[in-house]
């Protein structure tokens, strides 16, 4: 076992702090690795306060990891040691069953295991994730991490790119679709990027006027104020595809109207309350409303290489460890342009 310094929370109203724990040696197909930037994402707030009513606890959170290989397992064949590499939302899971040999990891038929708040398949062993100094991880979790894009912007492209890249692709946006972004965070801006990259024209829905200019930054064709009743009542029907990603309780049905015939609206958004939907949102205009959660592992890889490419980072706020609780306050009140990633120098 190997000493590791982290961060973490003991309860539900704790404050996270300074926190000493350990990880495992790595075995014959594990990768270690010490973690560079850690990205802060809405999920650890819900799961740091237990809203999603299944926190385990002590908890160290953070799933979106970027570091360098620091020693492999001895039958690792896809990494050495000195190589950039990205863990995500998942470590592991039974790599038999359907959903896993299709590559869709996060379906596990026998439960996937989360990077941290899960257990290990030996089903006692808690999981910690990325506010810690170093990671072990088997390798078929572990995605490769291209050196052209700065580290600390990858890190969110591990969660927030992956769950709105993943959607994005799944229902084919591209050229001739309408789509709308619902809520410009971490998840939103990445949302806008992929979709603008993909081809579509992207309007905004924000409840914040202040983020009308960085929308259009980030590539969004139009913004529109969501409590403004006016400017939604224009877009009554307009939009082919809508991807929801508000983190606390809203209307629904609101969103569901302004898609046109055939149109999809995807919440990967997870407030912890139940929505009330209108099934007459859904019957005209014959409407989907699904949901979707990050991506599996091949396309998770697919994601990182197409941004390599395509030069598509997250827009980050860099901050140091000791920030975190502050960085929470400031999420909750919609204040992050538009992802806080932690310099892990700085634990
Ligand atoms: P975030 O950075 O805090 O952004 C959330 C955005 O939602 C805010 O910036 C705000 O945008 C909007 N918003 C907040 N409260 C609102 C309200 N009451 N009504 C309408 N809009 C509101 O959060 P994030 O990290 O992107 O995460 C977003 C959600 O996705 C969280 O619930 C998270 O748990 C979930 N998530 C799901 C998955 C998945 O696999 N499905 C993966 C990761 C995260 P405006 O200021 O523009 O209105
Ligand atoms: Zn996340």
């Amino acid at each position: 076992m190997t000493a590791t310094k982290g961060y973490a929370v003991h309860n539900a109203t704790d404050h996270l702090a300074p926190f000493d724990f350990e990880r495992r040696e790595p075995n014959p197909h594990d990768v270690q690795f010490e973690i560079l930037y850690c990205g802060v994402c809405h999920s650890d707030i819900h799961q740091v306060r237990n809203e999603w009513q299944n926190s385990i606890y002590p908890m160290v959170p953070g799933h979106e990891i970027v570091g360098r290989v620091t020693k492999v397992g001895s039958e690792v064949t896809k990494f050495k040691e000195g190589d950039l590499a990205g863990v995500g939302c998942l470590v592991d899971s039974c790599q038999e069953c359907s959903n896993c040999k299709k590559g869709l990891e996060q379906y596990c038929k026998n439960g996937s295991v989360g990077t941290y708040n899960g257990y290990e398949k030996d089903g006692k062993t808690v999981t910690y994730g990325g506010y810690s100094k170093q990671i072990v991880v088997r390798e078929e979790f572990v995605v490769k991490v291209s050196d052209k894009l700065p580290l600390e912007a990858v890190a969110p492209l591990l969660c927030a790119g992956i769950t709105t890249y993943s959607p994005l692709r799944h229902w084919k946006i591209g050229e001739g679709h309408k789509v709308a972004v619902v809520g410009l965070g971490g998840l939103g801006h990445m949302a806008v990027k992929f979709a603008v990259a993909f081809g579509a024209e992207v309007t905004m829905l924000s409840t914040s006027p202040s983020k009308q200019e960085d929308a259009r930054r980030l590539g969004a064709h139009k913004f529109a104020l969501t409590k403004d009743p006016e400017q939604m009542k224009q877009l009554t029907g307009y939009f082919d595809f809508i991807i929801d990603t508000v983190s606390a309780p809203h209307d629904y049905n609101a969103y569901l109207s302004l898609l046109d015939t055939d149109g999809a609206m995807v919440c990967v958004g997870a407030p912890p309350t139940p929505a009330e939907i209108l099934v007459f949102s859904l019957l005209g205009n014959r409407r989907t409303l699904a949901g979707s959660a990050i991506g599996g592992i091949p396309e998770t890889q697919e994601m990182l290489d197409y941004c390599a490419e395509h030069n598509i980072t997250s827009d980050v706020e860099v901050i140091d460890m000791a920030y975190i609780n502050e960085a929470y306050e400031r999420m909750l009140k919609n204040d992050v342009k538009y992802r806080f990633v932690i310099d892990m120098a700085t634990l």
